[in-house]
């Protein structure tokens, strides 16, 4: 087995180990296994030749030890989180091949045109305060201060979290990275799909992130008793969320590409011998195209704003978050492609259903995305697992991908 990719693998293993919750692998934003990561990542940065600090969001950096004003630093990397019971590649794969990366060009001796940095996302996945990319977000400049308010499921608030964790939030603009700073981002990351299994290729080329939107839904009704409230004078929360959430289903179904998907449902007062008085759910909607996303969106609004009222109840209906398809860069993306084929018969080029903080940093820097073959396309699950022959063709294709890179830079 390649070496590099034995290390990565190691590393992978040590990482999972890094848990708030015991026997299964969850690492939220803020949380001591979120700071025990960034330790030892930050070793390993050491080790490959970067200095390792943390930004004021708690983003763990690795930089050229000597930073010359003027030259500009290709970022690579991907995110430290991850979701509950988890599985062990989304995210920390993507930015131990960058550590990887950096340690094979250094190997190589020759003086790169620009600096190559590691980053580890503090937080893509969203889980503590339902807001994804709270990292890359404060990296590109398009934090929205309000998010501080957020609370998550204790009632801590975004605020609180973030000076816990050491950081700082009240500077979280000094964590922005200038535009003219960077040459572009480069993140890696398993596939989360079966395309590249079907077509049995290690690696692919993302071209595009589908946009999201992401609401709650709530339904208020009335609680009752559940043996003498006659089902006529009835307003039950959790009936009008069941029908809602077949009608998510059926609209998706509609259109080719469309994902909708109701993830979580609460259920007040939520006693088996009482009617529901409310049900709140998640909402979560993508395509790539923003106004196909959009109109479903709007249809499902109203077709909820209808079962309310033929129910006679309340509706709130509350949109969390809401981002646009982005188009990686294509002069990066060629450039990407190109060094796939130098190590793979063929180059696909993909779309990412799932959000990444690619998707984010686009708005800031050219941006790049390769895409690794996962078993059966499972992600977000510990069944999550990735070959190490494709570990070290990614590798392969990154590292000839900085030569290319360089060369344009020369
Ligand atoms: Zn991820």
């Amino acid at each position: 087995m390649d070496p590099r990719a034995t290390q990565i693998l190691q590393r992978i293993e040590e990482l999972a180990r890094l848990s708030e919750t015991p026997g299964q692998l969850t690492r939220t934003y803020g949380s001591p296994a979120m700071g025990r990561a960034n330790q030892l990542v930050g070793q390993w940065l050491r080790a490959a030749g970067l200095t390792p600090s943390v930004d004021a969001i708690g983003n763990l950096i690795g930089r050229a030890p000597v930073k010359t004003a003027k030259r500009k630093t290709l970022l690579l990397g991907s995110h430290l989180d991850t979701v509950r019971n988890a599985g062990k590649f989304d995210g920390p794969l993507g930015v131990l091949l960058g550590i990887a990366c950096v340690e094979a060009c250094r190997a190589e001796g020759r003086q790169l045109p620009f600096d190559l940095a590691v980053i580890g996302f503090a937080d893509e996945e969203g889980v503590r305060f339902q807001t994804t990319y709270l990292g890359s977000r404060v990296v590109a400049g398009t934090f929205a201060p309000k998010d501080l308010t957020r609370r998550d499921a204790a009632g801590i608030s975004l605020r609180e979290a973030v000076a816990s964790f050491g950081g700082n939030p009240g500077k979280l603009s000094t964590a922005r990275w200038p535009a003219t700073s960077l040459v572009g981002y480069l993140e890696a990351h398993i596939e989360q799909g079966p395309v590249l299994e079907q077509k049995d290729l290690s690696v692919g080329v993302v071209t595009s992130i589908s946009g999201q939107s992401r609401l709650l839904v709530e339904f208020i009704g009335r609680a009752g008793h559940a043996g003498t409230t006659p089902m006529s004078l009835r307003a039950d929360a959790l009936c009008a969320a069941a029908e809602f959430i077949l009608a998510v289903e059926s609209q998706a179904r509609k259109k080719a590409g469309l994902v909708a998907t109701v993830g979580r449902i609460q259920a007040e007062p939520g006693a088996s011998n009482v009617i529901s008085g409310t049900a709140t759910l998640t909402l979560d909607v993508r395509h790539q195209a923003d106004a196909t996303r959009e109109s479903a969106v709007a249809a499902l609004q109203q077709a909820a704003h209808k079962i309310a009222r033929l129910r006679k109840m309340q509706l709130h209906w509350q949109p969390v978050q809401q981002t646009s398809s982005v188009h990686c860069s294509p002069p990066l993306t060629r450039l990407l492609a190109h060094a796939v084929r130098h190590h793979e018969p063929r180059s696909v080029a993909l779309p990412s259903g799932a959000g990444h903080d690619a998707a984010v940093m686009a708005g800031l820097t050219p941006t790049a995305m390769l895409f690794i073959r996962c078993k059966n396309g499972v992600s977000h699950h510990p069944d999550e697992s990735v070959k190490p022959g494709d570990v070290a063709v990614a590798l392969d294709v990154m590292v000839d991908f900085v030569r290319q890179l360089a060369r344009q830079h020369e």
